[in-house]
């Protein structure tokens, strides 16, 4: 980003409060959208470019713990949420051979905070877009490049417009270019895992819930939706392993062989390799989420592994918790308000980064001696156990 000083550092055009202040969003994802939907309901007009031109049918299953589902209530959309989410339901253990560790319940957490909502990506993608003006999201324009005088700063597109704002917020996810452009080079850490993602035919359903079987190093996750299960797959792995189409399946074959219960006629069904989707776990913890009139929300911000299905929420909770500090601020004080964004966020998301690091670790460990002794604290853990530590992030403050 390029930096110039203007002669009297003060804005031309005086101090903009809430609703005159002029907000760039920079991506049109999760956080991007529920951002910007709360701003627009406070009476803000921010604009939200997306690179993509199209929101497609593209990701898979994403889990809302309630402190994430719960910011849809207050946008009024939570009853659309209902009706395209399932119920987290049950959680059931078995060894890679199918033998049965444990099944869990959700109920303690429930109870207590509110359903845990399991929904396809492209439906929560189309709930949060009826909460933003048909006007607010600039399709198939990414951000190119920005310029940062003392009084605002420019956008420049790949559309080649350009527009002035106060803020810039960057949603734009773990490669964010508003990020690179603001801070610099991050360093994004590949977790030594890495997984397949698929659909598969409902039938294989065990349980109204999620079915995992647990291997020494591979792991694998059955997850129901409303007429299709979506599969993952996951692996210890060296980054940047061959995965051709026509590889895909047969690696999964590999990986797979020796895994019993549903898992062969999962596998035996397999035969659309361009369906699969393979990705390298990744994660981000950066120190500083703002530099100067840039502030960075979700998984530009704090990309969380997916082994515990945080990131969603958490990118959800950073857009709601921003919204309340910009409500509070102009143009000319807005620095204290983003400082008290970042205190307010980053020791709970490191929190949830940390466990997703840890639990990464534990389930999927590559060695056999380990994996015996996880098998035999899963047997007698109870679900308020293994559930205790979302009690202790539900429970605490935003
Ligand atoms: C297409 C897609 C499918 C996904 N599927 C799953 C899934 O199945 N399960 C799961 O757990 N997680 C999935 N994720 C990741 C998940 O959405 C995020 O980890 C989490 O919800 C945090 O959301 P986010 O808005 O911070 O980032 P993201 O959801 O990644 O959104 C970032 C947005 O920024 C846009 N963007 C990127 N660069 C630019 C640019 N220069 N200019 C303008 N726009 C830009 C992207 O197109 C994207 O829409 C998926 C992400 C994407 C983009």
């Amino acid at each position: 980003m390029s930096k110039s000083n203007s002669l009297n550092g003060s804005s031309s055009s005086g101090i903009r409060y809430g609703p005159e202040m002029r907000i760039l969003i920079v991506g049109g994802g999760i956080a991007g959208l529920t951002l910007c939907a709360l701003l627009e309901q406070r009476g803000f007009s921010p604009t939200v470019v997306e690179r993509a031109h199209k929101y497609g049918n593209v990701g898979y299953v994403i889990v809302l713990w309630p402190s994430g589902s719960k910011i849809l209530k207050g946008i009024g959309l939570y009853e659309d949420l209902k009706k395209v989410g399932c119920d987290f339901g049950d959680y059931k253990i078995c060894d890679y051979k199918g033998n049965s560790i444990h099944t869990y319940t959700i109920d303690p957490v429930v109870e207590k905070y509110g359903p845990v909502i399991s929904v396809y990506r492209p439906d929560l993608m189309n709930v949060l877009s009826k909460g933003v003006r048909k006007d607010s999201v600039r399709m198939n324009t990414a951000l190119k490049s920005l310029e940062e005088t003392d009084d605002d700063i420019t956008a420049y597109f790949s559309d080649g417009t350009s527009g002035t704002y106060d803020l810039v917020v960057g949603c734009d996810g773990i490669y964010s270019k508003t990020r690179s452009e603001a801070l610099g080079k991050a360093e994004i850490s590949y977790s030594g895992m890495a997984g397949y993602a698929f659909w598969s035919s409902p039938e294989f359903s065990e349980i109204n819930g999620i079915t995992e079987y647990w291997g020494t190093g591979k792991f694998v996750k059955i997850w129901p939706t409303h007429n299709r299960l979506a599969v993952f797959v996951s692996v210890r792995t060296k980054p940047d392993i061959s995965n051709t189409p026509e590889e895909k399946i047969k690696n999964i074959q590999e990986y797979l062989s020796d895994f019993g219960g549903v898992v062969p006629d999962i596998i035996r069904n397999l035969d659309d390799p361009y369906g699969i989707y393979y990705t390298e776990y990744n994660d981000l913890k950066i120190s500083r989420w703002s530099s100067g009139r840039v502030v960075l929300v979700g998984d530009s911000a704090h990309a969380i592994l997916p082994n515990a299905g945080g990131g969603t929420s958490m990118a959800m909770e950073s857009a709601s918790v921003l919204t309340e500090e910009l409500c509070r601020t102009d143009s000319k004080y807005f620095p204290q308000a983003i400082r008290q964004y970042e205190a307010r966020r980053k020791r709970r998301v490191d929190k949830v980064l940390n466990h997703s690091r840890f639990i990464g670790k534990f389930f999927l460990t590559d060695s056999g001696p380990l994996s015996l002794t996880r098998n035999y604290i899963m047997k007698i853990y109870s679900s308020r156990q293994i559930f205790r530590y979302w009690d202790g992030i539900l429970s605490d403050a935003l």
